[in-house]
């Protein structure tokens, strides 16, 4: 062992490269770690943490807002940008600093530099070659644009929405994804009057149509102008506005236009392709056990095609430690893994689609358990439902295979969904387990009983 060759070398300190470490390192391997920037990667420095983190100072202006329908004197007088820029970035410079710390304390060689791959299991940095007897490339992802329409003073990715020091009065979201949606979500409660733009015909088009039904209604209720089925042709910037042009004829106006495509992979730049790593298209071509078409190179997280979230990544990242430490882990199912939007509603789910599961099984049995039903939801003042689907028709006893979830806090309640599609549980497997009251959790609870063919707060 030198100091440039360890056990494992991992290329991009992300959610999937510095997991990987920390769990190669708890195995007893040498670990080096390189990263360009900081370690934490998109999700901590310019992804879920600060983004919701901005989404929970809009929670706390809406409650400042509404505190009158309960009977609380508040008033929304206003944002303190300042204000939120310390309370955003303290938030991520206290888990910046405490993954640091995980980080030395598992002894694990950090590099700071762009490494270059120089093929086999080596990467070359500032003039100097790290080699591993595994290698696994973990560069993560970048915002997506549209041909012809580049960044500017006013038109920004989420990279530069997130530094923005004002809240715009006017904003344009172009993509009405995930990311888009909750920039759209934020910006209305602090204030803003905002247009999604979206090209597909529905809102956070990955999720079951009914969620992006209950989704528009909630954003139509909140005055966020939604426009679906429609195309930007075009964006220019003036002193004071973004024009933006749409391919219905339309032209209009806002102070920014956030660009929310999506985001491809950091794969063109670190000579990946150059040096014989079959691509699959933009992304690494990789295998269910995450190997790359060269021995002993893996690659994880957002450069692996997939869902691009960072729980995602971090499960890759173990699942690549362990398999180089000669464990046996089972492969990440891509189908398993939660999802969350963290926009007011909330969506949230797991598992397969409606028209995937009919697609798959053929006949399957659907239940929505309406949050009206919902003690907590009520107190809450929160719309929604949990949508519940079952394989085989409803006097068969099939197992549960998707649930989706739409309501504010519903992303706290995505983990026993997971846990009884993962185990394919049965609805009379979870309808005798005893639901705490008033929780949120009782709608989940309760579908299970209503599937199960013993509702209690439901008329079915
Ligand atoms: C606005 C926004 C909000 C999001 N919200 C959520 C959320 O709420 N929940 C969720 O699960 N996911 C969320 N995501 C997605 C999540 O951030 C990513 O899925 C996750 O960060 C991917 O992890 P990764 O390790 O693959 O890549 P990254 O986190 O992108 O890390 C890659 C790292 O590699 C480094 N790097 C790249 N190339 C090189 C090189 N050649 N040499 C050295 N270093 C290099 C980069 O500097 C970077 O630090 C969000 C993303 C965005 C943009």
């Amino acid at each position: 062992m030198t100091d440039t060759h360890s056990d494992v070398l991992i290329l991009g300190g992300g959610s999937g490269g510095y997991a990987c470490a920390i769990r190669a390192a708890q195995l007893r391997l040498s670990v080096t770690l390189i990263e360009a920037d900081k370690i934490g990667g998109t999700c901590l420095h310019r992804g879920c943490i600060p983004t919701k983190a901005l989404l929970h100072v809009a929670e706390t202006a809406d409650a400042a807002r509404h505190g009158g329908s309960i009977g609380v004197r508040t008033t929304f007088d206003g944002i303190d940008m300042d204000g939120v820029r310390t309370y955003r970035d303290s938030t991520v410079e206290r888990l910046y600093k405490g993954l640091s710390g995980l980080i030395a304390h598992h002894k694990i060689t950090t590099v700071t530099g762009y490494g270059t791959y120089v093929g086999d299991r080596a990467v070359d940095v500032d003039g100097r070659r790290y080699t591993g007897d595994a290698l696994v490339l973990a560069t993560g992802s970048n915002a997506r644009l549209v041909p012809g329409i580049g960044v500017g003073e006013r038109i920004l990715t989420s990279d530069q929405a997130l530094q923005l020091d004002f809240v715009p009065r006017t904003a344009i979201v172009l993509g009405g994804g995930v990311i888009g949606v909750e920039f759209a979500s934020m910006w209305a409660s602090l204030g803003a009057d905002v247009t999604v733009v979206e090209a597909l015909p529905r809102l956070i088009a990955a999720e079951d149509p009914w969620c992006s039904k209950q989704l528009e209604r909630a954003f139509r209720k909140r005055g966020i102008t939604t426009r679906t089925g429609v195309k930007v042709v075009s964006a220019k910037e003036t002193d004071s506005a973004v024009t933006v042009e749409l391919d219905s004829g339309d032209i209009i106006e806002a102070e920014v236009l956030l660009i929310a495509v999506g985001r491809g992979p950091n794969t063109a730049a670190s000579g990946f392709a150059e040096h014989g790593i079959a691509m699959d298209g933009p992304w690494v071509a990789t295998d269910d056990r995450l190997r790359t078409s060269i021995e002993r190179v893996y690659a994880v997280g957002d450069i692996v095609t997939g869902p691009q979230l960072a729980h995602r990544g971090f499960q890759h990242g173990i699942f690549v430690a362990e398999d180089i430490a000669g464990r046996a882990p089972v492969p990440v199912d891509d189908q398993l893994i939660p999802k969350v939007t963290y926009s007011h509603p909330e969506v949230a789910s797991v598992g397969l689609t409606e028209a995937d599961a009919r697609e798959k099984f053929g006949e399957v049995t659907t239940l929505t358990y309406d949050l009206a039903g919902n003690g907590k939801s009520q107190i809450l003042a929160t719309a929604g439902g949990v949508k519940v689907i079952r394989a085989g028709s409803s006097d068969s006893t099939g197992p549960l295979v998707g649930v989706q979830m739409v309501g504010d806090r519903v992303g706290e309640l995505i983990g026993e969904a997971q846990i009884a599609v993962a185990w394919e549980a049965l609805p009379s497997d979870i309808a005798p387990f005893v639901h705490a009251h008033p929780t949120q959790n009782e709608a989940f609870g309760e579908a299970m009983m209503a599937l199960a063919g013993v509702p209690l707060h439901a008329h079915t």
